[in-house]
């Protein structure tokens, strides 16, 4: 990997006959697609009856795909456990916080945790680690399909077990557990680790603190469960193992991508929500720092199911998102899904071809990101990620906490996503890291929304403010979100810290009023702590620096689909239509992306 910028999307050849796979093979290489995902839900096709595992039909498919220019990232086929598993074993199936017990005949209805699966899943992963791991057409393996977007906890009698093992490793004494929890204030004490329950039903308000242990027990378990299946293929594989994820779903990623070799996740969020795909960028950027992340599932047009049906985008808009993507460390663009279903709950998702192997709405659009690519692909490979100065700090044990707790009724994401805007809308350039990332080479830190911070992460950041930092904490950070003052002068605390600063925000910015106040002091401090990476660009437009030989060179993207106006502090060269630019104001099309340098530090070799 690393070598090309890929431009892809996910097939199901199990399930199509052989003409119409040549058929999509021969599309494929019209449309310019490079990789194609297989397998997460091919457990039935590939052991009908348990212990008959034939993995020759992949085999055949990734060489033939391979022989035509097209590679494979290869599925653990984990989220479809066959019939044959759950049928006439109710104990292995899923059982949600209500107590209802999942069926077969959709997804994630097993237990992850269950021992059975767990055996089964292992010799599925060996299987097809054997007999496809070494092909050359492979480049890399994801595990399973999206991890708890479907369930979050299990509360089945496996995992009620596991669950009191795991206080016993955390706690070592149930009186521990007790002065921890803080039980006593409205609750009996636990007199044994076998008597805490499974978060259930209960009467009145729930244990915030035994809803976020087991939201933690089923994050670690789940994230176990996957360095169990890489371990598995690496033992007879060396493509490096991913797994689509988002940060919808009931996961630790931070946890989750600590084995994993590189970092992917799947979006459809519409233009409306542009910060929000730009925030995914940001953040999956950042969980495996010195390597490029991937787009695995996003729609050519829209996203559906017979739930209903998402907005379509408009023309020019896929190109403005795969550009975005790529500039800010994307190696892979791609697709959910290539041909379209001819029955399922997803036959009316968009696709880049329908059933029956015409263009579907959005074609064009594939066309023109495959011409994007190919005009930046020379330019992005000699070129790489700059790190930011400026660091917000995004939490998926935040996220529970909002979710269980005092909280509940605000949403985590909808917040962080609103604090990013205002700096995306600043022109800066950021890092969105985790509550365990390093914080050395930044200058502004951001850590909004985290009520539980942490103490190792608090420690970090008040080194980081001794050694010069300015660090902004909350609103709703450390505190258990409690104080929100009235008084005006006390919306703003900001203190000296070392040689830094630390500065508390106690308002929540919802007000258009609010939201312009936050833009300002970000603006602010941006400004005294010396950010350079920041350009002046108007809204709705998106400036991305990328290091250079000897450079740096900066990606424009028009995303909101108005054109927009950036004032260039140097003279610049565009590197696409290899035209001068001067000093100032210059325009950006509508949808439309520029690459654009100094003109002194422009090399001809680059161009
Ligand atoms: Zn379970």
């Amino acid at each position: 990997m690393g070598k090309k910028l890929y431009h892809g999307a996910a097939y199901y050849p199990e399930l199509w006959d052989s003409v119409v796979i040549d058929q999509d093979l021969q599309l494929m290489k019209e449309t310019g697609i490079n990789i194609i995902r297989m397998g997460e839900f091919a457990w039935s096709t590939l052991e009908p009856e348990e212990g008959k595992i034939d993995v020759s039909f992949f085999a055949e498919l990734i060489n033939k795909f391979y022989e035509n220019g097209i590679e494979t990232v290869m599925c653990t086929p984990t989220p479809t456990p066959p019939i044959w598993m759950t049928h006439g074993f109710p104990e292995r199936l899923f059982v949600d916080m209500a107590g209802r017990r999942m069926g077969h005949g959709s997804r994630q209805h097993i237990c992850s945790n269950n021992q059975y699966f767990r055996e089964r899943a292992a010799i599925i992963a060996e299987k097809l680690a054997k007999g496809l791991g070494s092909l050359p057409g492979l480049i890399g393996w994801q595990l399973d399909n999206e991890f708890k977007a479907h369930v979050n906890e299990c509360t089945c009698a496996t995992c009620k077990e596991l669950w009191h093992k795991w206080l016993r490793e955390k706690y070592r004494t149930i009186g521990s557990l007790n002065n921890e929890w803080k039980i006593g204030a409205g609750q009996p004490a636990y007199r044994s680790f076998e008597e805490v329950p499974v978060p259930e039903n209960t009467a009145s308000f729930r244990s915030l603190p035994l809803r976020m242990a087991y939201r933690q027990f089923s994050m670690e378990k789940i994230a176990e469960f996957a360095d169990e299946q890489a371990e598995v293929i690496r033992q007879y594989s060396k493509a490096p193992i991913t797994h689509n994820s988002s940060i919808g779903f009931h996961v630790d990623n931070e946890r989750l991508f600590k084995n994993l070799d590189f970092a992917s996740f799947d979006t459809y969020a519409t233009i409306e929500h542009a910060g929000a795909y730009l925030i995914n960028c940001d953040i999956w950027r950042n969980l495996k720092k010195d390597k490029g992340f991937w787009i695995m599932e996003t729609s050519p047009s829209f996203s559906a199911s017979l739930e209903g049906t998402a907005t379509p985008h408009p023309n020019g808009y896929l190109k403005a998102e795969a550009a975005a993507a790529y500039a800010l460390g994307s190696e892979a663009f791609c697709y959910w899904l290539w041909r379209q279903q001819r029955t399922g709950c997803e036959q009316p998702h968009g696709s880049v071809i329908s059933a029956w192997g015409k263009p579907a709405i959005g074609y064009e659009n594939v066309l023109e990101v495959e011409r994007m690519r190919e005009a930046l692909e020379p330019i992005l490979l000699s070129s790489q990620s700059c790190q930011a100065e400026v660091a917000l700090v995004y939490s998926d044990h935040a996220k529970a906490y909002f979710q269980n707790g005092p909280f509940k009724k605000l949403n985590y994401r909808g917040f962080i996503t609103e604090f990013y805007q205002q700096i995306l809308s600043n022109g800066i350039h950021r890092d969105v890291i985790q509550p365990g990332a390093d914080l050395e080479g930044y200058k502004l830190l951001f850590t909004p929304y985290l009520p539980s911070l942490p103490e190792d992460a608090a420690e970090r950041a008040r080194q980081f403010a001794e050694k010069g930092g300015i660090w902004i904490t909350g609103p709703l950070t450390g505190d258990g979100g409690t104080a929100i003052p009235e008084d005006d002068d006390e919306l703003v605390l900001e203190q000296k810290y070392g040689e830094g600063k630390i500065v508390q925000l106690h308002f929540i910015p919802r007000s258009e009023e609010e939201k312009k106040r936050l833009e300002k002091i970000i603006d602010q401090y941006a400004n005294e702590a010396g950010v350079d990476l920041r350009m002046d660009i108007s809204p709705g437009t998106i400036a991305i620096p990328r290091k250079a030989e000897g450079n740096q060179i900066w990606v424009m993207v028009n995303m909101d689909g108005n054109g927009g106006e950036i004032d260039l502090p140097f003279k610049g060269y565009d590197l696409i239509s290899e035209c001068a630019v001067p000093c100032g104001k210059t325009e950006i099309g509508k949808f439309e992306y520029k690459v654009l340098q100094s003109f002194e530090s422009h090399s001809p070799a680059v161009s």
